[in-house]
């Protein structure tokens, strides 16, 4: 059942596209209408209306036996797309930001799920949606919310300057488009944390533009369908190209999920299950016995590693020194355990560790805590400290943006993983 924003934007551009269908038929009408005159007129020599017959019955026969040899998926797109669909009105995932078939999708809900889940996984995701909708039920109570209540809330979910610009887009929805986002991905790319990819799938899924949203579970089916060899990322525009032509004119948004649900359940990365496939006869990679190799990838450039040190201090009435970083740049705004520069200079980390932020007796606490960035490995020396009531900030501690948490409190403080890691890994030892 198609799905769309009618309810809430019954405009020009959904019409348009509606009249788009009809003449895509008409126009595969007329290329049969070609095909008559040759079969069925009559032609006045006897003789050569055999001759010409004979050639066209080896024609036929030579290109039927071609295409079953190898099909050509993006001449079955129409029937790609059917089969697909109708998997997917089986088989979709239940995920909390998704409309029930015959339900109007929320916007709202499509944009959230959508920012959070880049670069994150849906597993992830679903309890920080959870979170969002009951604290912040519309846009409108979004837009209202502080930023500190919504790094709060974003903590642990990693890319925090999605955070920030989720509230920006917020307000910006609430003041400039009186709460209701732009239906079209032109528009929706304007807005501050949305690219192609997020408008095209707001764009699809919300309001059933027909958009084209590429991302890493569709990437593989498009790489395999089509059996694209050359490697990811400079590809991308490619198979970009590729999944433009398979999506249909209607149900743009269930097709582009349709093959997020395929990519994620059964087009999986390692042993995909082909033969539950359910457009596995127009798969160009199946056929060639090559799927598990797509999509490809250039060899990435290894990340380097940066060290530093954590400063620990736990009073004695249970409350815990925490810093917030500065505005901007990795983690901005975010609470953290006060730590020392990061660099790549072991040597010079190490010289770091004579910079905690209070006057007092620092130990080492044994091992080390490391954590992933997109672009660095980080490997952190936790010392620790029980600081008296009257400790004092040393130089190196930027008390004004420092403060004292108790450590019941933490769990609702706007702090990293990295930082959870620490805290826990000071705690254990
Ligand atoms: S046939 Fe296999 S490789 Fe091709 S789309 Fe289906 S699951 Fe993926």
């Amino acid at each position: 059942m198609p799905k769309g924003g009618k309810a809430v934007h019954s405009d020009v551009g959904l019409k348009s596209k509606k009249k788009a269908a009809p003449l895509k038929k008409g126009s595969a009408k007329v290329a049969n209408d070609k095909s008559k005159p040759v079969t069925k007129k009559p032609s006045k020599k006897k003789s050569t209306t055999k001759k010409t017959l004979k050639i066209k019955t080896t024609t036929l026969k030579t290109k039927t036996k071609k295409s079953a040899a190898k099909p050509k998926p993006q001449k079955n797109k129409a029937k790609l797309a059917s089969k697909l669909l109708k998997w997917y009105d089986k088989e979709q995932r239940e995920l909390p930001w998704r409309a029930k078939p015959g339900v109007v999708p929320n916007p709202y809900h499509v944009w959230l799920s959508e920012i959070m889940l880049q670069q994150t996984v849906v597993k992830t995701v679903i309890p920080y949606f959870n979170k969002f909708i009951s604290l912040w039920p519309a846009i409108t109570d979004l837009a209202n919310a502080s930023d500190e209540d919504i790094r709060r809330a974003w903590a642990g979910l990693g890319y925090y300057t999605r955070a920030a610009n989720l509230h920006k887009c917020a307000k910006l929805i609430c003041e400039e488009y009186e709460g209701n986002f732009p239906i079209f991905a032109e528009e929706l790319e304007t807005l501050p944390g949305i690219g192609p990819y997020t408008a095209a799938a707001i764009a699809a899924i919300a309001f059933d533009e027909t958009a084209t949203p590429v991302d890493g579970n569709i990437e593989r089916v498009v790489a395999r369908q089509f059996a694209v060899q050359d490697p990811l990322p400079g590809v991308k525009t490619k198979l970009k190209q590729c999944a433009t032509t398979l999506t249909p004119p209607r149900r743009a948004g269930d097709f582009a999920q349709a093959q997020m649900d395929l990519g994620a359940t059964i087009c999986t990365p390692k042993n995909p299950s082909c033969l539950l496939c359910p457009i596995s006869s127009s798969c160009e990679g199946y056929h060639l016995g090559i799927e598990s190799t797509l999509p490809k990838r250039a060899s990435k450039k290894p990340k380097p590693t940066r060290y530093g040190s954590a400063f620990f201090a736990l009073r004695e009435d249970g409350s815990v020194l925490l810093h917030q970083r500065p505005p901007g740049g990795l983690l901005g705004n975010m609470q953290e355990i006060p730590t020392s520069e990061w660099t790549e200079n072991k040597e010079q980390a190490e010289n770091m560790l004579k910079s905690p932020p209070l006057k007092g007796e620092w130990w080492p606490v044994p091992g080390n805590v490391k954590h992933t960035f997109t672009h660095f490995h980080l490997e952190l020396k936790v010392f620790r400290i029980i600081p008296g009531e009257e400790a004092e900030f040393t130089l190196f501690a930027d008390a004004e943006r420092c403060k004292w948490v108790h450590r019941d409190q933490l769990a609702d403080e706007a702090l990293p993983s990295v930082m959870r890691k620490i805290i826990q890994h000071a705690l254990n030892s």
